[in-house]
């Protein structure tokens, strides 16, 4: 596995000052050996350096089971409904039409989005890079959900809401990952971001 060096993904400043060296000495994670957490010089952001491509981690996300919920038939725990209710208190005073079009990206097997449909919202998405998760969605709860990433929608319709719930601190590549999600955007539309 070849681990890449990072410049800053804020500032782009490739001065940084690495704080600990995490090392899996098991077969937990095959993704990598190690990485590093630095912090950069120039703007203080702390990241993860010296870890694979992007395109490592969308073929890891696409095949991987971690998030399928296998083990419940893709039905989550009440941690994570508690979790995603939070989200949607937070931002459903902020979307007065139930017709808004909203995109849950990383939606998971669609518990986010089952929320919103419960509260009366009918114009929702779900994209993951999980075919399973995504299979998983459309049976569960009857939610529209699609396999792919963050770039595989942007030239199609735009959205009022889009809601990125534990996807931020997964992506290696922020900017052109957030340049495809404000091409997504309409203008005036809502952007969530929650990290975990
Ligand atoms: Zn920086």
């Amino acid at each position: 596995m070849v681990n890449k060096a990072r410049c800053c993904p804020i500032c782009f400043s490739a001065e940084k000052v690495c704080l600990y060296k995490q090392n899996f000495n098991n077969d937990v994670i095959s993704l990598m050996d190690s990485y590093d957490v630095v912090v950069c010089s120039n703007c203080g952001f702390a990241y993860a350096d010296n870890i694979p491509l992007q395109s490592v981690f969308d073929n890891y996300y696409e095949v991987m089971s971690k998030y399928e919920f296998n083990y419940n038939e893709g039905v989550v725990s009440g941690d994570y409904i508690d979790y995603y209710t939070k989200i949607a208190n937070f931002i459903t005073p902020y979307i007065t039409d139930k017709n808004a079009a909203i995109l849950d990206m990383g939606c998971s097997t669609g518990g986010l989005l089952s929320i919103f449909k419960s509260g009366g919202y009918s114009n929702l998405l779900g994209v993951d890079p999980s075919p399973t998760c995504v299979k998983t969605a459309n049976e569960l709860y009857d939610i529209e959900a699609v396999a792919g990433n963050i770039n595989s929608l942007v030239g199609n319709e735009k959205f009022d809401v889009i809601i990125l719930s534990a996807v931020l601190e997964h992506l290696v590549d922020y900017e052109n990952s957030m340049r495809s999600v404000r091409s997504l955007l309409k203008n005036n539309g809502l952007l969530l971001i929650a990290v975990r």
